[in-house]
């Protein structure tokens, strides 16, 4: 890690913020302060797209050939291998998450910049344009945005700073990358790869620093082509406006309400009710639930709710809570001190409007941030907790009788970001998927994603799409390369000639 508190990087030089402010981090699991970071301002941010800026207009990263660029990447992610236990270690303490979850998180980056460095260097030169004409030969190229802001959430810092710096780089972009301020280290080290790696001076830069300045100047500034954005509705709407009196493009990855859908028949077997208990668990509760794509909504049919919410009930009831890396813990805390007061207030606020508590629904004793795995039964979607993100360990528990209203409860939202179905009827199954607005469904399965495959939302969940081809795509312009091997006077105005 580089010298405490000199933690933005602006073109090739790590320095303090120029006004001198710090940050204390905390830990989430004891509250105690373990590290002090830069806290950026404005004109570190203005001197970061400055140094971008220059390293895309005159700089080699955006002419370095594909091949190169996904070497450098390819190098990347073996220096994460390197360094795997050390980030995720970093990304539990700093997160709150078990050690294992940031292992698996580290994983994850890696595969980002793998899959990112494939999908460049196995392109070809353009889509040629047949003009139907041999004296004509028109070429579709892709080429980098320009400087892109990347602006990031606390609950997978690295993971979705990778989302988003892997194809910018593979694209030949260049970048200032602002963490959320609670939880920056993890991609100051991610910063330090990409130098180690040997990316050029000033493609990379970082700004540590409060939204509220860092991330909205990045947001409204002049010089920045693209600004790419993962985090609440509320400040993504803020960058949209910020973004649109310069016209930069816009990427929005935003909450998610997303419903897990249990139909009876997939609970036929005592293997099946086994699985999609667990799996409905693993949904709404993996990261105390601060994952923007948490099964947080259980839409259950009536004639299994009872059965199955005492079961998950019970088992949420064991789910062990702890520091991230102690043996055994199942759970780390909350974020911050926050994040648990908005999950108390969610739960008060559905305990008043008439859900009835099944789990949880308190904080344990000692320090830290931690809250009780907590299940909300009866819940309907007048309840504040049904409709908005609550971000926090909270299960709540709906029912339907039929297909049709199945359907209709689990699209009942403005998000839609995720969403599952569980079914042994493989056409029902699939019927139902076809039917829900959600970027991502699962049908008998819950989290997974792929590199491979596109990620986002539909709704309010966000605009454009991460991963996948798309992921690319984002970070690029179309140029259409028209040339005519056999230019010649076209005649449109004809009088010029006849004098
Ligand atoms: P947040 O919106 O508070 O902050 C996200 C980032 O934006 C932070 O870096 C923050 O400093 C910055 N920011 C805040 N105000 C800003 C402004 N006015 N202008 C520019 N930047 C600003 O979100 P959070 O609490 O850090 O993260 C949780 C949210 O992120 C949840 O809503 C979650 O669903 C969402 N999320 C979405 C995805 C996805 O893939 N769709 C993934 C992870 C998290």
């Amino acid at each position: 890690m580089t010298a405490a508190q000199q933690t933005i990087h602006v073109g090739g030089e790590w320095r303090s913020a120029l006004s001198g402010a710090t940050r204390d981090l905390i830990d989430p699991a004891d509250a105690t302060v373990f590290a002090v970071v830069a806290e950026g301002g404005v004109q570190d941010t203005d001197d970061a797209v400055a140094a971008a800026r220059a390293a895309f207009d005159d700089g080699a990263w955006p002419r370095t050939p594909a091949v190169e660029r996904a070497a450098l990447l390819r190098r990347v992610a073996a220096l994460l291998e390197r360094d795997r236990e050390r980030i995720g270690a970093l990304e539990s303490q700093d997160a709150g998450k078990t050690l294992e979850e940031g292992r698996v998180d580290v994983d994850c980056v890696r595969d980002a910049f793998l899959y990112f460095a494939d999908l460049v260097a196995n392109e070809d030169g353009g889509r040629v344009v047949d003009a139907g004409s041999d004296e004509i030969r028109s070429v579709v190229v892709h080429e980098p945005v320009g400087v892109c802001a990347l602006i990031t959430p606390w609950n997978y810092p690295l993971l979705q700073a990778s989302w988003k710096i892997a194809p910018a780089l593979a694209a030949g972009n260049t970048f200032v990358v602002k963490p959320s301020e609670i939880t920056p280290l993890s991609t100051v080290v991610l910063v330090e790869l990409l130098l180690e790696a040997g990316l050029p001076l000033g493609a990379a830069n970082i700004v540590t620093g409060p939204g509220d300045t860092v991330g909205a100047r990045l947001a409204e500034h002049p010089d920045v082509d693209l600004v790419s954005f993962t985090g609440g509705l509320v400040s993504g709407t803020k960058v949209a406006r910020a973004a649109a009196d310069s016209v930069k493009k816009v990427a929005l990855e935003l909450g998610g309400k997303n419903p897990n859908v249990v139909f009876a028949d997939a609970c036929s077997t005592p293997e099946g009710f086994d699985t999609a208990v667990d799996q409905a668990l693993n949904a709404a509760f993996v990261h105390s639930g601060q994952v923007c794509s948490a099964g947080s909504r259980l839409i259950v049919e009536e004639s299994l709710r009872e059965r199955f919410v005492a079961e998950l009930a019970r088992r949420a009831g064991h789910i062990r809570l702890g520091r991230g890396t102690d043996e055994g813990v199942e759970c780390g805390p909350l974020v911050s001190a926050a994040q648990l007061a908005r999950t108390e207030e969610y739960v008060a606020s559905a305990l008043a409007e008439g859900a009835v508590l099944r789990a949880g629904g308190e904080r344990p004793a000692g320090p830290g941030y931690f809250y009780r795995p907590t299940v909300l039964d009866r819940c309907h979607r007048d309840m504040r907790v049904v409709r908005e993100e609550v971000f926090g360990p909270v299960l709540t528990v709906e029912t339907f009788r039929t297909e049709q209203e199945a359907v209709a409860l689990a699209n009942d939202t403005e998000y839609g970001l995720a969403g599952a179905v569980w079914s042994s009827d493989e056409d029902r199954a699939r019927r139902v998927a076809a039917r829900l607005r959600h970027g991502t469904v699962w049908i008998n399965d819950f989290h997974p994603y792929l590199p491979q495959a596109e990620w986002g939302g539909f709704g309010k969940s966000g605009i454009g799409r991460e991963l996948g081809p798309s992921g690319l795509a984002e970070y690029r312009e179309a140029k259409h390369i028209y040339q005519n091997l056999a230019p010649r006077p076209v005649r449109w105005f004809a009088g010029e000639t006849q004098e």
